[in-house]
């Protein structure tokens, strides 16, 4: 294999490179690219050496994609301290939260993936139809080439190696691009990744946006980004100048619906695990809960009580409560509680961006300038909306961007029924948040504004593969010849009957 290329800018790393990167200065200027740093490999390097291995054949045979996921697999049981050590510095995250969400979750994604390879990589027979007997059919799964993924800060290990688990099953090489927003985990990634990987088919990129400005000037052969809508746009315009393939897995406002006959006290406690995840920085938490008003009313102390269970009388001392990830989002979250609405919470403190798990009533969620209506929340606070009933709650899904996920507590088919039915959404949880992500069964991605594409289990394969149909017809007998002209009688007749048979009156020629 030829030498390696690493853009890591761990010191530790170094001993690993042929060419070791520099430490990163201080002093350097936010928009300098990789390209401008002397020694580091430039994102067009990386990239290079990337297809050069795929175009070698190296990432295609069955055995190199199951050593890859096996290394992948000890990286996060071998590293899982040190990992869970940079999502703690990252996002406050407990060691049980982040084997849990990160990278337990990776583990099981690749011991299905290594459970079903053989079967998923196996060509699908196709039958033929009479006219192409006794030809055969088949579709081959064909891996695409070079896999760029983009990962955002929230679950900064998870959203990077649940896509590439997927990447390297199909057989491609892969460039990571973690998030800055999480540099610790970043910084884990660029180290081990290399180290324990295939450091010709599988590299990190980090940096922000210049770097991944820069990874979007490359061709790729597909783009799988996971984040806000806003870059999705970019992501989505820079690849087609290259009419390469795009995964977006967005955001969005996921609505919860509390119906009148659900049981609350579940409900409540359900939903405070499902929101406070993560200090509410999940991609599919619960964004806001509807509700009659005597069902919100109920709901209220049952809330309080969950929370309390939860996180103790006082979340900040709790070692299972996570902190916002920066400054900016702080900020942002606490100038969406209006402290007139709350029910429970509110409380902050900057200076370790601890924001306490808080409940509020919005009374209009129609005015313009109540924000936390507006935007997705991404962070601890829960609003509670009174609709006057199924179909007021309905209406109210509908009026708003197709969620990445909608939940709704319910004992009843009939509301059940009516949310599979009249609303749409990347996925619908009947009496559980968040757990349908843990079903490898799951197709797991948006739909309109909340994304394009799906992944998990036997997707992810389907996603970074092509399905090429491969079709094989013996040379004789040469049964083309009754579809080639000259069409006499009996081939017309044949054609009728055999080769495209429906047809109502044979005409002339
Ligand atoms: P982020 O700020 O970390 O950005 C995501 C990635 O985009 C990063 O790697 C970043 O470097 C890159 N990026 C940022 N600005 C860019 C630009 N101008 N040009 C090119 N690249 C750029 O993360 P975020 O977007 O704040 O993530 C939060 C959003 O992601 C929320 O909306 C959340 O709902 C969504 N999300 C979705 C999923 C999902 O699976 N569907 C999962 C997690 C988060």
């Amino acid at each position: 294999m030829s030498r390696t290329v690493s853009t890591t800018t761990d010191d530790e790393a170094s001993d690993r490179t042929v060419e070791p990167a520099p430490a990163p200065d201080a002093a350097a200027p936010a928009a300098a690219t990789p390209s401008a740093v002397p020694g580091r490999p430039s994102v067009g390097e990386v990239v290079a050496l990337a297809r050069r291995t795929f175009d070698a054949g190296v990432t295609k045979p069955r055995e190199w994609r199951v050593a890859q996921l096996q290394a992948l697999r000890r990286l996060l049981v071998e590293h899982e301290d040190e990992i869970a050590q940079a999502l703690h510095s990252d996002l406050g995250k407990s060691l049980t939260e982040s084997w849990v969400t990160e990278t337990g979750f990776v583990v099981a994604e690749i011991d299905h993936a290594l459970r079903h390879l053989r079967s998923w990589l196996a060509p699908r027979r196709v039958r033929v139809p009479l006219s192409l007997v006794p030809g055969r059919a088949k579709v081959v799964r064909e891996p695409l080439g070079v896999v760029l993924v983009i990962a955002p800060w929230n679950y900064p290990l998870q959203l990077c190696l649940a896509p590439l688990v997927g990447v390297l099953a199909a057989g491609n090489a892969a460039v990571l691009k973690p998030s800055e927003l999480a540099p610790a985990t970043s910084r884990v990634l660029a180290r081990l990744v290399p180290a324990l990987l295939d450091r010709d088919a599988v590299h990190v990129v980090e940096g922000g946006v210049p770097e991944t400005t820069a990874l979007l000037e490359e061709r790729f052969d597909h783009i799988f980004y996971t984040g806000n809508g806003a870059v999705g746009r970019i992501v989505l315009e820079a690849a087609a100048r290259h009419l390469t393939p795009v995964t977006l897995e967005l955001g969005g406002k996921s609505p919860t619906y509390v119906s009148d006959d659900a049981d609350l006290p579940v409900a409540a406690r359900r939903i405070v695990w499902g929101k406070f995840t993560n200090a509410g920085q999940t991609c599919v938490a619960p964004d806001y809960v509807l509700g009659s008003r005597a069902t919100l009313e109920a709901l209220k102390p049952l809330l309080v009580e969950a929370i309390r269970e939860t996180f103790g009388d006082d979340p900040a001392e709790s070692p299972d409560y996570g902190r916002i990830v920066d400054a900016r989002h702080f900020e942002r979250l606490t100038g969406l509680i209006d402290p007139v609405q709350v029910v429970t919470g509110g409380r902050s403190d900057a200076a370790s961006r601890y924001l306490e798990p808080t409940v509020v009533e919005v009374r209009d969620p129609g005015d313009p300038a109540a924000a936390i209506m507006r935007d997705e929340i991404f962070g601890p606070v829960l609003p509670l909306v009174e609709v006057a009933g199924l179909d007021a709650a309905v209406d109210f899904v509908n009026g708003r961007d197709k969620p990445l996920a909608l939940y709704v507590f319910t004992a009843s088919d009939e509301v059940r029924r009516r949310f599979v039915r009249d609303t749409s959404s990347g996925a619908l949880g009947f009496n559980v948040p968040l757990a349908h992500l843990s079903v490898h069964g799951l197709p797991f991605g948006g739909v309109g504004a909340s994304g394009m594409g799906a992944y998990h289990g036997e997707r992810s394969i389907e996603l970074f593969s092509h399905a090429k149909p491969v079709l094989s017809l013996p040379t004789r007998p040469d049964t083309t010849a009754v579809v080639r002209p000259p069409f006499t009688d009996l081939k017309r007749r044949l054609i009728d009957r055999v080769v495209a048979p429906g047809r109502r009156r044979r005409r002339a020629s």
